[in-house]
């Protein structure tokens, strides 16, 4: 099936002589489309979640089905392909370059993925203009505010126009009233291209304007 699925999914961490069943045969499927909130306690695994779901980190056993591609047999060179292709990731922190413009930012992973620079400098500006940054192309991360900051890296996620949108804690770095228009943005956003989005939150308010809410806990979805 289209959207993003996962197939018992297990992931442990060991520390020291200690085991951690951070995701304990977990499955789900998000229908094309749909926007679903993830919630659950700090250090329940969201994080992991989100990256082994955005196929940045490799579970233990099961599958990540990427619009009904199967990612458990691919390369690295072949999963990192269908990452770039198809998956866009926004983190709590913005994680933009700091040596780069806003719209430098934007650019590069376009470049990456084999777009010419022109094509990728006006698809950035573009995105940087949606998320109401028209005047503020140029800025370093450094020179915008913490709401701009999380705009560009929006932005960011969006320039290889994937179909899969994931996101730790969009918001969580943010002043309650920024927080709101920055989600605001994120959800028109997702809603208008017609993406799939997983958004981990620890806001219920926020998780309320989702179609669904995951709880995440003890390794297992409840
Ligand atoms: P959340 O995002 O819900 O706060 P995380 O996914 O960040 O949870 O972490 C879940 C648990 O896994 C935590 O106890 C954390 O310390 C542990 N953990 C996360 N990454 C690693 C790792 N690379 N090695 C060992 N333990 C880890
Ligand atoms: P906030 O009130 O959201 O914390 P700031 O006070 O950090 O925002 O910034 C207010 C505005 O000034 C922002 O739009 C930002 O783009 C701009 N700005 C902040 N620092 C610089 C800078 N060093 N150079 C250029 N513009 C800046």
């Amino acid at each position: 099936m289209k959207g993003l699925s996962l197939a018992s999914v297990s992931k442990t961490y060991r520390q020291g002589s200690n085991e951690l069943h951070v995701l304990n045969d977990v499955s789900f499927d998000i229908k094309p489309g749909e926007l679903v909130a993830l919630i659950g306690p700090s250090g329940a695994g969201k994080s992991t979640m989100l990256h082994i779901a955005g196929l940045l980190e490799k579970p233990d056993s099961g599958d990540i089905l990427v619009n009904g591609e199967s990612s458990a047999h691919l390369n690295d060179k072949r999963r990192t392909a269908l990452r770039r292709n198809t998956i866009g990731f926004v983190y709590q922190y913005h994680h933009l370059l700091p040596e780069f413009s806003a719209v430098e930012n934007v650019i590069l992973p376009q470049m990456i993925t084999g777009l010419s620079r022109k094509e990728a400098q006006e698809r950035a500006a573009d995105l940087l203009t949606t998320v109401g940054l028209a005047d503020r192309m140029l800025h370093r991360p450094a020179e915008l505010s913490g709401g701009e900051q999380q705009r560009v890296a929006i932005a960011r996620a969006l320039a290889n126009a994937p179909s899969v949108l994931l996101a730790d804690e969009p918001t969580g770095n943010l002043d309650p009233e920024t927080a709101n228009k920055v989600f605001d943005l994120l959800l028109n956003l997702v809603r208008s291209v017609g993406l799939t989005a997983l958004i981990a939150t620890h806001n219920h308010e926020l998780a309320k304007r989702m179609d669904r809410v995951l709880h995440f806990e003890g390794g297992k979805i409840c």
